[in-house]
């Protein structure tokens, strides 16, 4: 099986898998016992959140683990029922871990405003004053979309935000190790990550908040985190995030052009074998090594059904979303017409892929576009 489908999930590396192994085997103390078994458990946890601040510009004291970035977000956005004002400004191409949330938190008084955004998808900032509130509690906006990769303009929204004095969350699940993440350089308040975009294991996340006094736990028991997430942790999972963080962020640059250049060829190729294909989004400011892209006339789940028997694994939609095969909503959002968003499929490459994947992808594209 080839794999293109690295926005959904990436595999381990194995620098990660046999630390995570050695660490399962050895250091089994519980991170709270005062022995030493227990102290070493605890340190290997203040060395992966040293890694992880590294990687994204804060300090340690401001790194959360949660159990995923789904959990990161909820955090967030939970966190408002304890908050005085509570509308929430977001985008309309936010993952459901930040748009389901807040239509499950609209019930019990927490309000929000969805942002469009432009057909490359990214948030039209001129909504941005119009929309606040006299009890705008929070802002939301993803730093990349996960589905069609457009890179949304947070720093900008944080230069907005800090003038009414509101908080800013990013969903950054998407762009470790592909873009750069420096939390300062951002000016947010919170920002979610995930272990398992970025080569990590799965069921591990992070959550940065800048200042621990604006965050609510979540999860309610021991003191763990700081008492910001009670649980025993997952330390082998926690230690393969950190060695994850730091070898995406250490290999950033190769990474990306790796992927810009298997992107390149890709639409090159793709370009020759069907005219007619549609790429949502140009080769600009968004991640790279994302290509959303529709064949008119097709139906996307049809074509992964087949491509998947020709040993391809791709997309359509975002990961979250397959077997569902409604209309995405982040093309709808760019106002992508219903046959061609049903026509879409999402490819993402990732550090294993070669040339010669990408070979055999437009291959296995042209047979089943010609069957
Ligand atoms: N946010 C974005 C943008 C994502 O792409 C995903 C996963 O696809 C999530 C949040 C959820 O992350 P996790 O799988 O760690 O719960």
């Amino acid at each position: 099986m080839l794999y293109f489908d690295h926005s959904a999930t990436t595999p381990l590396r194995s620098e990660v898998k046999e630390l995570m192994r050695s660490i399962n085997e050895n250091n089994y103390g519980n991170p709270s016992s005062i022995y030493s078994l227990g102290q070493k458990a605890r340190i290997i946890i203040e060395t992966s959140r040293k890694q992880v601040a590294d990687a994204i510009g804060a300090s340690s004291e401001q790194i959360l683990f949660t159990s995923s970035g789904t959990e990161s977000n909820n955090q967030v956005l939970w966190t408002l029922i304890f908050s005085i004002k509570k509308h929430v400004i977001t985008s309309a191409i936010e993952h459901p871990a930040v748009i389901k949330v807040l239509k499950n938190l609209v019930p019990i008084g927490i309000s929000h405003t969805l942002l469009p955004v432009n057909n490359s998808g990214i948030v039209d900032m001129s909504t941005l004053v119009p929309a606040l509130k006299k009890d705008t509690g929070l802002i939301s906006i993803m730093q990349a979309n996960n589905e069609v990769g457009s890179i949304q303009p947070i720093k900008e929204t944080v230069k907005i935000a800090r003038e009414y004095n509101i908080p800013v969350h990013t969903d950054a699940v998407q762009c470790l190790g592909k873009i750069p993440i420096n939390t300062s350089y951002l000016g947010v308040d919170f920002l979610s990550l995930s272990a398992h975009k970025f080569y990590g294991p799965k069921g591990v996340g992070v959550l940065f908040v800048k200042d621990k006094k604006k965050i609510r736990s979540l999860m309610i028991g021991g003191g763990q985190e700081s008492g910001l997430r009670a649980g025993t942790e997952n330390v082998a999972g926690i230690a393969g995030l950190g060695l994850a963080a730091k070898l995406a962020t250490d290999n950033l640059s190769s990474h990306t052009k790796h992927l810009k250049e298997l992107e390149t060829i890709f639409r090159e190729k793709l370009n020759k074998i069907s005219t007619d294909v549609v790429f949502h989004i140009k080769q600009q400011n968004c991640l790279p090594g994302l290509v959303s892209v529709a064949f008119p006339g097709r139906r996307s789940d049809i074509l992964m059904a087949r491509l998947d028997r020709c040993g391809l694994a791709v997309s359509s939609g975002s990961a979250c979303s397959v077997g569902n095969v409604k209309p995405s909503v982040v093309l709808n959002a760019m106002s992508v017409d219903d046959s061609l968003n049903r026509a879409t499929l999402r490819i993402s490459f990732g550090a294993g892929n070669t040339r010669d994947d990408i070979e055999e992808l437009v291959s296995g594209l042209k047979k089943v576009l010609e069957s």
